[in-house]
């Protein structure tokens, strides 16, 4: 299956809810959840007055959800379900800690992107090094101890002037350090479910992916 390349928006519109995928824009009141807050389409309005939604549905709702969130395509998806079945522990935040884990995720939380979409471009674009080797694959999962960083190279970009002084005003999660002087970031430790601020109700996943 091909990756989504319409409007995001319509995302969001058809989840219900804000899932953040535009930067700034999310914030602003050009958010067009803010002023169509309904499904997309010609019946979209009255939709959402006469849905009653089954288990089967919000199971599904929810695993799309968090597919949309980090931008993952089903069959990729499934396999991180399976490998957190694979974990020790509780599998619905191991799936979340995997997902954290991905290397656009982690330029995406370490402020040097305004989105996971535009995190993904500019790791496949080839600006960020892992552990001081070029890195060009989004799905990488980092570790803890890893370093992730701008190229040499690429700090001359257009893209890159003024980072450093943005990132001097934003904040990473507590399992990343930001070094914004040197455009680069460490994970501490693999995040906590705690730690993962994303809206999402992980058992709903599991139960889905358990009935089948
Ligand atoms: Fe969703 Fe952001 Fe678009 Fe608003 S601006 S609908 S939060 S992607």
């Amino acid at each position: 299956m091909a990756r989504y390349t319409g409007p995001v928006c319509k995302l969001c519109r058809r989840e219900g809810e804000k899932l953040f995928l535009k930067g700034e824009r999310c914030f602003s009141k050009s958010c067009a959840f803010e002023q169509r807050a309904f499904p997309p389409g010609a019946h979209g309005r009255r939709a959402q007055f006469r849905r009653k939604v089954s288990d089967y549905g919000m199971q599904l709702r929810e695993k799309q959800k968090a597919r949309r969130i980090y931008g993952i395509l089903e069959a990729q998806f499934r396999r991180y379900y399976r490998l957190a079945e694979k974990q020790t522990g509780m599998t619905g935040p191991n799936l979340l800690i995997i997902l954290e884990r991905r290397l656009d995720n982690v330029v995406y939380r370490l402020g040097f992107a305004d989105s996971r979409s535009q995190a993904r471009q500019l790791v496949l674009h080839g600006h960020f090094d892992l552990n001081g080797d070029k890195a060009t694959v989004p799905s990488m999962l980092v570790k803890a101890g890893d370093k992730v960083g701008v190229r040499e190279i690429s700090r001359r970009a257009t893209y890159f002037q003024g980072m450093t002084e943005r990132l001097e005003h934003s904040s990473a999660p507590g399992w990343l350090a930001l070094d914004a002087q040197s455009m680069s970031g460490q994970v501490l430790a693999l995040p906590m479910r705690e730690q993962i601020d994303v809206p999402l109700t992980e058992q709903l996943i599991v139960e889905y992916y358990s009935a089948r």
